[in-house]
């Protein structure tokens, strides 16, 4: 049994308020926004991570995600927006079906995502080279490191 929550929302077993579907892609309104128009990017066949899509889909996904960008930053009640991809639970990410998230963005919002600024690296000339490699390197692109699927994905799978 699929108990991917956004799952549940592509088949239609959750209501969520859709902005936009085609084949592959859904947008919906967050239920849960940090802002009002909060939105949702996602893939409609359940994918751990963005690695496993198809480069296009992935291109389509991101494309979609700008597109909604700008409509938001035309809205009547924002003039700008955060684009939020998190890979990973360390990186917070909470559901595992690749998304997107668009937040429409007001200067009285209340909100932020509390940045901080370390000291400038010592090492950071080693870290600059080693992912110039990685970039030149397409055998990497899909390697095993990306996927951060768990054992009950498997069933997933099945959707
Ligand atoms: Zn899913």
């Amino acid at each position: 049994m699929n108990t991917c929550i956004y799952c549940k929302i592509t088949s239609g077993a959750t209501s969520a308020r859709e902005v936009y579907r085609d084949d592959e892609l859904l947008v919906f309104l967050d239920p849960s926004p940090v802002n009002p128009g909060h939105c949702v990017v996602l893939p409609i066949r359940h994918h751990a991570s963005m690695f496993s899509l198809e480069p296009s889909l992935r291109h389509r996904l991101f494309d979609l995600a700008f597109r909604l960008g700008r409509a938001l930053a035309k809205h009547p009640d924002s003039d700008c927006f955060n684009l939020h991809h998190a890979h990973g639970e360390h990186a917070g990410q909470a559901i595992r079906h690749a998304a997107v998230h668009l937040i429409p963005r007001v200067g009285t919002d209340g909100f932020a995502f509390g940045w901080r600024m370390l000291s400038r690296p010592a090492n950071e000339g080693e870290m600059a080279e080693w992912l110039s490699q990685k970039l030149q390197n397409p055998v990497d692109d899909g390697d095993e490191a990306d996927e951060i699927e768990t054992a009950d994905e498997e069933d997933d799978e099945d959707v």
